[in-house]
């Protein structure tokens, strides 16, 4: 099964999508990782795509969409994957539609939209602290997840980050941003997949409500 995890940033996709991940052996695909990947390591898409991602704005669709198509080519993705942060566009949603449809065509293809009111989400993100251990990844939240030691990661004990583009101006363009295409990518997902929307007021039950939904759909 594919899950896409549509959301704001900050509406929790990185952290159900692991929960999820981990909880139904899928491997979750994280574009915002990918690029900060490859920006840490200075490659040519790195240096293409960091002004985009420093000032808050989208890189191009070909560019996304050529990063993704080699990435579901891999061996862990090919039965299925957790998409955080893929697609964003109508154009991304229909690109991952045909190759699905050409590659994976057994595949069940399932959308889950993260919905919380953007004065939580600027909140939520201005707060974010992330572990620089990439295999850990933990997030926190300086008002309502804090670690129990400042700055250090409890599972895993290293150093804990804020995201170069969580700050209150980025956040509040790349909100903008959301919601400008978010309306179509909604309606996208509505007519050609399954679509469960939930407002994850609470961690646990989000998790517990989203599972039973794919659990259901699964049976179908
Ligand atoms: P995220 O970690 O999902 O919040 O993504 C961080 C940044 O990476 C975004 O603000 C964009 O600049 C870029 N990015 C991630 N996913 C995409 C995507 N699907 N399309 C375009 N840009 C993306």
């Amino acid at each position: 099964m594919y899950i896409v995890m549509l959301g704001a940033p900050g509406t929790g996709k990185g952290t159900i999508g692991k929960i999820l991940s981990q909880d139904l052996n899928l491997s979750a695909l994280s574009t915002g990782d990918i690029f900060r990947e490859q920006i840490n390591k200075r490659t040519v898409l790195g240096k293409k795509i960091q002004s985009y991602i420093e000032s808050g704005n989208l890189v191009p669709d070909d560019v996304t969409i050529e990063t993704v198509k080699s990435r579901l080519l891999e061996d862990d993705v090919k039965d299925g994957a957790i998409l955080d942060g893929f697609p964003r566009t109508v154009a991304q949603a229909e690109a991952l539609r045909i190759f699905l449809k050409e590659n994976r065509p057994q595949a069940k293809r399932v959308a889950i939209e993260l919905d919380v009111p953007d004065d939580e989400i600027i909140r939520r993100v201005v707060n974010r602290l992330i572990c620089t251990n990439k295999s850990c990844g933990a997030i926190y939240n300086r008002e309502t997840k804090p670690p129990k030691q400042v700055g250090i990661c409890d599972i895993c004990g290293s150093e804990l980050k804020r995201r170069k583009d969580d700050n209150e101006e980025t956040v509040t363009k790349r909100l903008g941003i959301y919601h400008q295409n978010s309306k179509d990518l909604i309606d996208f997902y509505r007519k050609n997949n399954a679509l469960y929307s939930i407002y994850p007021k609470e961690l646990d039950v989000a998790v517990k409500n989203i599972k039973e939904f794919l659990e259901e759909y699964r049976r179908k």
